[in-house]
């Protein structure tokens, strides 16, 4: 056998002698260093073994008390589905899950209901969008405006379009998170671009608060967020009518 002349000095990894060795992977500096270090590493990973075991039965008993227990916290919760303790959060915050908070530091969350969660959230594909509804009497709606599109098409506001869409139940939609608004229904209740006023359209904030038992404040905050129209004659504030009690009188079926 040919042996290297090359001598390369080296620590013994066992003993810490020094020695030459022939290859730069040499390690000990006998058999002995070698066998021993050999057997000593054998030793450590037969007690790493032995200690994730344990660790492992831990963990394991740790969970099956946790699966028998009522209440869990957000955190054992998490454990248990196998998810993020932000992830519980969220089902928590979207009204998926009910928590209950014992103190500021305290939540729990009943077993029953995960189960509960777990039972009624299956998986299924959502269709690629909701593009349609039924109407009152069943009929299907496939025609919509978005909020966007009454706005320009009629010159209303924003929260007109939604406050008329709440007192006429005008059918809806989401759809990639717009509003979507049956077009039938949207034509009806907005109608082209308003008329102009007649004169016994208005009326004056004193008999609105009158008639719905408003504050000034209370009737101020609904024009103001409803973007009513409104005139101002002398010191006197009028409104339309027909606007105020489209937000104000009780829905009814048309
Ligand atoms: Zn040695």
């Amino acid at each position: 056998m040919a042996t290297s002349s090359i001598r390369i000095k080296k620590v013994c990894e066992w003993c810490g002698k020094e020695f030459e060795a022939q290859k730069c992977s040499t390690r000990y500096c006998c058999k002995r260093c070698a066998e021993h270090a050999y057997k000593d590493r054998k030793r450590q990973e037969r007690k790493t073994e032995t200690e994730t075991k344990v660790i492992e039965t831990i963990i394991r008993q740790k969970e099956e008390a946790v699966c028998r227990r009522d209440y869990l916290s957000v955190q054992e919760t998490a454990d248990l589905m196998g998810v993020k303790r932000n992830a519980i959060y969220q089902l928590i915050y979207r009204g998926k899950l009910k928590a209950y908070r014992l103190t500021s530091r305290v939540t729990r969350i009943s077993r029953k209901d995960i189960d509960d969660l777990l039972g009624t959230s299956l998986y299924v594909r959502k269709s690629k969008a909701q593009t349609s509804t039924t109407d009152e009497n069943g009929e299907i709606i496939s025609e919509f405006y978005t909020t966007k599109e009454i706005i320009e098409k009629f010159g209303v506001s924003n929260s007109w379009v939604f406050a008329q869409g709440m007192a006429h139940n005008i059918p809806k939609v989401y759809h990639r998170g717009k509003t979507l608004w049956s077009k039938t229904h949207c034509d009806r209740v907005f109608k082209a671009k308003p008329e102009t006023p007649k004169e016994d359209d208005w009326i004056s904030y004193s008999d609105v608060r009158a008639e719905y038992n408003l504050t000034h404040d209370q009737l101020h905050n609904y024009v103001k967020y409803h973007g009513l129209r409104r005139k101002k004659v002398g010191k006197y504030t009028y409104i339309l009518k027909s606007e105020i009690d489209a937000i104000l009188r009780p829905p009814t079926l048309k």
